[in-house]
């Protein structure tokens, strides 16, 4: 540790609060949970007098979407704490627990194939706020994307989430054009017309739903909106990309609980200092996979969790 007047024992301490020791002095990083990477006006009003009255006048922002405020005196950081919280705002997003979730602007994005903002808070009360206290055998972390374009990257997140749209191909209305607006315009090139008719091929399609109602005969009216789940992907000083679970989950309820299973997974299966993707490599992708389509680990949740 390198504080100079603070003890190992409180650098560690306050660490787990969010307070992040600025090197060689006795002064902290106030690290702030945006929640989902929105935050109002009166909230940045609130950061800003903070990072003047107690640190130096500056913030930061991290690649997890929080905000820090360097320059915070040891002795001042439970009054930097009670300043914020007059906003709501809280520090924390250390340690071997669940991290800061990331999300994309797919709520406002044109790509947008969900409510990005909203379901990013929605795991964020359920698995950051809930899972404060469990101590996992490493980080954890939690990205959600509004389509397949992947801005934020959650396939090198523990778990990723994204939203998809799963074209309703009526094979029927397709009248196997010449000049196919659908092959035209899918951006993978995954539609294409085979012996008078579109076919998509689905090893190829990622669901971006951008040929829906884009058939000038209606043979895509619709599709159905969904979540595609990434688990074990990870990004520093080791690279893993994250693998999809085969099944593309049509209710939200049911996609949440798959980030449950897999945190409460990581905590009965991982060992300390591995990652999601090291306990996933070790014990098997197909296993995990069982592990996760289950409910079994949920009905465990007390004895895991005790
Ligand atoms: S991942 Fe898609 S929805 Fe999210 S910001 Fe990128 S393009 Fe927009
Ligand atoms: S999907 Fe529509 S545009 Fe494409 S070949 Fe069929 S009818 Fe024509
Ligand atoms: S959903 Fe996207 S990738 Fe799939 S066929 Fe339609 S446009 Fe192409």
């Amino acid at each position: 540790m390198s504080a100079l007047n603070v003890s190992a024992e409180d650098v560690k301490r306050v660490k787990g609060m969010g307070f992040l020791n600025n090197k060689g002095t006795d002064n902290f990083n106030g690290r702030i949970i945006t929640i989902n990477g929105k935050i109002t006006a009166a909230q940045q009003r609130c950061i800003a007098e903070a990072a003047e009255k107690f640190g130096c006048g500056e913030v930061a922002f991290t690649t997890r979407m929080t905000i820090e405020v360097p320059g915070i005196p040891y002795e001042k950081i439970e009054e930097f704490q009670k300043y914020i919280a007059k906003e709501g705002l809280v520090t924390g997003g250390t340690g071997a627990k669940v991290r800061p979730i990331v999300a994309c602007k797919g709520t406002t994005c044109q790509y947008g194939l969900l409510d990005s903002f909203a379901l990013a808070k929605e795991i964020h009360e359920r698995f950051y706020e809930g899972y404060r206290q469990v101590v996992l055998p490493h980080k954890f972390k939690i990205a959600v994307g509004g389509c397949p374009n992947n801005c934020v990257k959650p396939d090198l997140n523990d778990i990723g989430i994204i939203g998809q749209r799963i074209p309703d191909f009526d094979k029927e209305s397709c009248k196997g054009c010449k000049k196919c607006a659908i092959e035209k315009n899918c951006p993978i090139k995954a539609a294409k017309v085979v012996d008078g008719v579109l076919k998509i091929d689905e090893e190829v399609c990622n669901h971006c739903g951008r040929c829906v109602k884009n058939c000038p005969f209606d043979a895509i009216k619709d599709g159905a909106y969904g979540y595609k789940i990434y688990i074990g992907g990870r990004w520093g000083k080791k690279v893993a990309k994250g693998r999809t679970l085969s099944k593309i989950f049509l209710d939200k309820e049911e996609a949440l609980n798959v980030i449950e299973k897999a945190i409460l997974f990581f905590k009965e299966q991982g060992k300390a200092g591995e990652r999601l993707s090291e306990t996933i490599e070790r014990i098997g992708f197909e296993n995990v996979e069982k592990e996760l389509l289950s409910d079994a680990i949920l009905k465990r949740k007390g004895e895991i969790l005790a």
